[in-house]
């Protein structure tokens, strides 16, 4: 069995010290083991990213471009089996993968127009013979703390655009699905990114603290849960660090009288049971507004749910896979149990499904739970499982108040046909991606995605325009090249 080590300076480096078991979930077996870096190893990464630094900075960034362009091919060419890594340790079907990659090329992509991007502002004479410009500088060493629900997609958000901006980055990947992130970053290399430029380290805590206090690292980008999320804003801010750090979702759905059933239920299918509900745009809250709209909902849900399919990664015909551990599995269930202790209605249980075949799996069957109220744990808190709440709302004045007053403020859909009740709601709902008959609104690499409230501490969103000013900063420079014609002496005030 393996051990995955660390990728510095250019090269692997196998890890010493700590480890940590891989699981692949789909069967319930350790395939490997992860290295866990310790404060020396992360350094040496800091170290090999610093030395990088002056030169990559002053690569042209049509030539910083460039390898993106042949980075992008590579991932491409080697599509299959990132999907493979991606299935083993982290459960989604194949085709799941396959969307997750071709997310994180979009960004691969956007990074290829950088020249564009940095092209920064120009004023000619602001006074007389003196020209002003902004440009957009690169920070420096950069780091990236990632989540285990999209180990490609997510990394891929961060480090082409830090990289074809000019800075040098470290990556921290998941512990629990390592393996796919050192692949593709390989392939960064190979594409032509000189040595030190793009670095992994695998670890935990002890790695992600290390780069939090480390003044060398200039800005943190971080994806995860809430709790971690605020805490490394906290820390890498009392730093003096740059951060972004984007946490967790509740996302709700409100579903209108008028809305198309049948769309909804297809709609509402992918977008909660998708990836086992792993994913922070998960819809877990159905709102229906009506008593009407809910029966027929609760009943086409119940019917559509017989036939969902959960198994193994490798299969492509399953619908979803397992979830990522099998503490978590026990954590969904105990969702589920709270949720009929509290006086919810579970409609389909998905707890103790079996998979012939895979009865150590970390398996959790779609589950529907009705008449769900607001003070629910399983209503409060992220489940990040294939488990759909709905809630019963008596108009959609009352819908929107209870998504206002969630905690978080990631994504949400409004299902209805009447278009002036989408413009009130998508103008006046408290989150930062909104959907009108849309139920995943990720939004597309050229525009940038965060939430509201707890789903983002930090100023910039990631991705897209915004990433452009998290990972540069502006310099105005301000010239004039007097001649001794022009000379004016001192001035004691400002120009008017
Ligand atoms: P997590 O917070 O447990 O871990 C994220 C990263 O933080 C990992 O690299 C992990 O090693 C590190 N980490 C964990 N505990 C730490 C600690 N005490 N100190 C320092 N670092 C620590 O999240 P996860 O379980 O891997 O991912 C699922 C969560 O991520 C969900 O809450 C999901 O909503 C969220 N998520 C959010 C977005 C978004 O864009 N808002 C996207 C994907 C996932």
């Amino acid at each position: 069995m393996t051990t995955l080590g660390h990728l510095i300076d250019g090269a692997r480096v196998a890890g010493e010290g700590r480890t940590q078991d891989i699981f692949n979930p789909s069967t319930g077996e350790v395939s490997g083991q992860v290295s866990l870096a310790g404060k020396a190893t992360v350094e040496q990464a800091i170290a090999a990213a610093q030395a990088a630094f002056p030169a990559w900075r002053n690569t042209p960034p049509a030539k910083r471009a460039r390898v993106m362009f042949r980075f992008k091919q590579l991932l491409e060419e080697h599509a299959d089996e990132i999907c493979r890594l991606i299935g083993q340790e982290h459960g989604k079907i194949v085709h799941d993968a396959k969307g997750e990659l071709s997310r994180g090329i979009e960004n691969v992509e956007y990074a290829c127009g950088v020249p564009e991007l940095l092209k920064g502002e120009f004023s000619k004479n602001v006074g007389p013979g003196i020209d002003s410009w902004s440009e957009f500088q690169p920070l420096g060493v950069v780091a990236g703390i990632t989540p285990f629900n999209f180990p490609a997609m997510v990394p891929l958000w961060m480090y082409p655009m830090a990289i074809a901006c000019g800075n040098t980055f470290v990556l921290k990947p998941s512990e629990r699905d390592p393996t796919s992130a050192l692949f593709i970053a390989e392939l960064a290399l190979e594409a032509g990114l000189p040595a030190g430029v793009l670095n992994v380290v695998n670890g935990d805590k002890e790695a992600v603290d290390t780069l939090l206090d480390d003044p060398r690292v200039q800005a943190v980008s971080f994806v995860g849960s809430t709790p971690i999320a605020e805490y490394i804003y906290a820390r890498a801010s009392a730093n003096g660090k740059r951060c972004q750090a984007l946490g967790g979702a509740k996302n709700h759905a409100i579903v209108m009288p008028d809305a198309d059933m049948d769309n909804v239920v297809d709609s509402l299918t992918g977008a909660a049971f998708g990836s086992s509900g792993e994913r922070c745009m998960a819809l877990s809250v159905a709102v229906a507004v009506g008593d009407a709209a809910a029966d027929a909902l609760v009943a086409k849900m119940r019917e559509r749910l017989t036939s969902l399919k959960v198994g193994p990664f490798s299969d492509a015909g399953n619908d979803f896979g397992p979830v990522i551990t099998q503490a978590h599995q026990q954590k969904v269930c105990g969702y589920i149990d709270s949720a009929e202790a509290q006086g919810a209605e579970i409609v389909v249980d998905g707890r103790g499904v079996q998979v012939p075949g895979f009865e150590s799996g970390f398996y959790v069957g779609g589950t529907l739970i009705d008449r769900v109220t607001a003070e629910m744990t399983c209503y409060r808190e992220e489940i990040f499982g294939p488990v759909l709440l709905v809630v019963r709302a008596g108009s959609m004045e009352e819908a929107m108040k209870l998504i206002d007053d969630h905690e978080y403020g990631n994504g949400t859909c409004l299902y209805t046909r009447d278009g002036e009740a989408a413009r009130y709601f998508s103008d006046n709902i408290q989150v930062g991606m909104v959907g009108i008959n849309v139920p995943l609104p990720v939004p597309v690499s050229y525009h940038s995605f965060g939430g509201w409230k707890r789903s983002l501490f930090g100023d910039l969103a990631a991705y897209g325009p915004d990433a452009v000013r998290f990972y540069t900063k502006r310099k105005t420079v301000t010239q004039r090249w007097p001649s001794a014609g022009v000379r004016e002496g001192a001035q004691f005030s400002f120009p008017s």
